[in-house]
């Protein structure tokens, strides 16, 4: 019901499929019925989203926002006749850049693995109403962009320091962390999703989850080799 219901999941997932453009249609900006102001997290997650089109060679004008309210049919027809017309200006996704089909699916799929990090760590931009115009377009940047995929953070857990208290395993979202009693924890690196629970959860006194930036994540340690002798 509320165009803030949208994550930059649903329009990387819409791209990845093949869809040429993704249109957004928001209530009218400073008339939302509700404290939340969807409209304007719809408009920010926009304003992130085309910028990471744009680090990733695509065209930003394949994704657009329109604000207007229930009885402007006409407003509404126009704004998706208009993009319709510039999405088939434009052809096919990737065709204007040229980038072949092999190589955009692996850059979907980089930033779709990694929007609950994007989302982490843009987490107090993303909650900016950006009530002034002019301020819109420059609120993220495309240097930003190349910063945040660089500097992409891993979680790693030290087997010397490990002592199997299991709460990292029991706090992870997505079940991520392979252990067990009395065995020394893992981090699945493909099915983790860096939200850095298990950094802030385990006990100081292990201290036994490091952070990793732009470094390789250390080989895991072989099952055969995770038993913890007491
Ligand atoms: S960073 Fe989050 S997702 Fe990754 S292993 Fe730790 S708790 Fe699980
Ligand atoms: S919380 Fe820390 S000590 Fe406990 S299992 Fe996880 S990594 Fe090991």
């Amino acid at each position: 019901m509320c165009s803030g219901r949208i994550d930059p999941e649903f329009v990387f997932r819409a791209f990845a499929k093949g869809v040429d453009g993704v249109f957004i249609g928001g209530c009218l900006l400073d008339e939302c019925n509700f404290v939340t102001h969807g409209n304007y997290q719809a408009l920010n997650m926009v304003l992130l989203c085309r910028k990471i089109m744009e680090h990733i060679g695509l065209n930003p004008d394949r994704l657009r926002i329109a604000f207007m309210s229930s009885g402007d049919g006409t407003v509404y027809v126009e704004a998706v006749n208009g993009f319709v017309r510039k999405i088939k200006d434009l052809g096919p996704i990737g065709s204007e850049q040229g980038i072949s089909e092999e190589k955009l699916a692996l850059e979907f799929a980089r930033v779709r693995k990694l929007i609950p990090y994007i989302k982490m760590v843009k987490r107090e931009k993303l909650e900016t109403q950006l009530r002034n115009e002019a301020t819109r377009e420059d609120f993220y940047t495309v240097e930003e962009m190349e910063e945040m995929f660089e500097s992409v953070v891993s979680y790693y857990i030290d087997p010397e320091k490990c002592k199997a208290c299991m709460i990292c395993a029991r706090n992870c979202p997505v079940d991520a962390i392979e252990g067990g009693k009395g065995m020394v924890h893992v981090i699945d690196q493909e099915a983790c999703i860096k939200c850095e629970t298990c950094y802030n959860v385990c006990p100081d006194k292990f201290g036994a989850v490091t952070k990793i930036v732009s470094e390789p994540v250390p080989d895991p340690m072989p099952v055969a080799a995770r038993a913890i002798s007491r």
